[in-house]
């Protein structure tokens, strides 16, 4: 076993954490206070091909696979998580079920704009009235002659309402199964669909340089050709793009766990208190270290997921520890990061009081920490 990178992996590596440093770190904590989407740094990504990683040359993607989205995302994010969240939703929910799942027609249509990071696309799956349990889903679509009638809401729906977002895959009822079980499907709404209100941004605690809207359907119609997939197998096509998505989220949380100790060595290296830098006391040396431990083994469950992915083994267990552990790691070092930064770290000039802020939503976002635990648990038989 070798997790040690190609020279490959090992450039890309490089370029995104010098386009983080040089291009994200300058400009993001302006957009993070203002609660504006940096377009101009999703372009100039859209330009390196960040949105076309994982994706084949033949659709207009750059012929890497789904580790060398997560080596992207753990760089973009050690710097800063709202950019890198753009970056993950685009391509793990936005673009992946049109990848995955749809035809040769709706690939033509839609990826060569999202791969190109030119357009982006949302993942509809949560509603105001459930998450977790995704089988709980309300929303509903009725065909009418070649047209599906949508009508529902859905809740914090990432990238769904920038100005260059193209559309939306939505998560619906279309019937019951012959068990007496929902039948849901997935289907296509274009950004501008009559009956499709976007509502305004969320206030949030933290992501918030990214894009985050309630979404409503209120008769909604779209062609009958925009079913993605097959009719019926909505709930398969979600938990896979979820599985998959877990890894991305796991490499994005090591990302911020390393952004917090780079971001506190300098810091203990600086601070003077007690007539000595802070550094040289061994409490504080030790939670440099603690915080440099938990990056790096949830590093390793990250690898390790992708690693199985991408060889066509089973991984659902695999990704839900290495989302679990890489959340819980994530919380615990921006609390320490903090901490080590005295009163500065409650300070939003400091990139450690937005790792803070932006630590918690990893233990929520696709799958909380007890989904995950239930995830693993299933998987073990119980
Ligand atoms: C900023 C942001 C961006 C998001 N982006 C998207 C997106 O792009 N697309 C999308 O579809 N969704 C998105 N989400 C939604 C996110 O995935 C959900 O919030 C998450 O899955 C949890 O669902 P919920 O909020 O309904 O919580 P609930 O399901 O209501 O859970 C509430 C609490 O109860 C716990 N709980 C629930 N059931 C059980 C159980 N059986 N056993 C033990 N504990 C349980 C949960 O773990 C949680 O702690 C986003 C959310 C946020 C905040």
């Amino acid at each position: 076993m070798d997790f040690r990178l190609t020279d490959e992996q090992a450039a890309l590596r490089e370029s995104v954490r010098d386009f983080a440093r040089d291009v994200v770190a300058p400009v993001i904590a302006e957009h993070y206070e203002q609660h504006t989407f940096p377009y101009e740094v999703i372009r100039q990504m859209g330009k390196m091909g960040l949105f076309g990683l994982p994706f084949d040359e033949e659709h207009g993607g750059m012929g890497g696979d789904y580790f060398a989205l997560c080596l992207a995302l753990e760089e973009l994010a050690r710097v800063d998580s709202s950019v890198a969240i753009t970056l993950e939703a685009a391509v793990s929910l936005g673009a992946m079920p049109i990848y995955r799942f749809g035809t040769e027609e709706q690939k033509a249509t839609w990826l060569p704009r999202l791969l190109s990071g030119e357009a982006l696309a949302g993942f509809g799956l949560t509603e105001p009235g459930t998450g977790s349990d995704a089988a709980g889903t309300q929303t509903r679509a009725v065909l009418d002659g070649d047209e599906w009638v949508i009508n529902g809401s859905k809740a914090f729906i990432t990238n769904s309402g920038t100005d260059i977002t193209a559309m939306v895959t939505v998560t619906a009822v279309t019937g019951t199964n012959p068990d007496g079980s929902k039948e849901l499907s997935t289907i296509i709404v274009p950004t501008g669909t009559p009956g499709f209100t976007v509502a305004p941004g969320y206030s949030k605690v933290g992501w918030t340089a990214s894009d985050t809207h309630e979404l409503t359907f209120d008769d909604c119609r779209v062609p009958a050709a925009n079913l993605l997939g097959e009719r019926g197998r909505g709930f398969a096509q979600f938990l896979r793009i979820l599985d998959e998505g877990r890894i991305a989220i796991a490499a994005l949380a090591v990302g911020l766990a390393q952004g917090c100790v780079d971001e506190s060595i300098k810091y203990a290296k600086e601070r003077h208190a007690f007539g000595r830098p802070i550094g040289v006391n061994q409490a504080i040396q030790f939670k440099i270290a603690d915080m440099e431990l938990k990056a790096h083994t949830a590093r390793l469950a990250y690898y390790d997921a992708a690693a199985r992915m991408l060889a066509g083994e089973p991984f659902k267990r695999q990704a839900a520890i290495a989302k679990l552990h890489a959340s819980t790691i994530a919380v615990d070092n921006a609390r320490e990061a903090t901490q080590i930064h005295g009163g500065y770290g409650f300070m939003n000039e400091y990139p450690v009081a937005r790792f803070w802020r932006d630590s918690k939503i990893l233990e929520i976002g696709e799958g909380t920490s007890e989904v995950q635990r239930m995830i693993i648990a299933r998987d073990l038989g119980l």
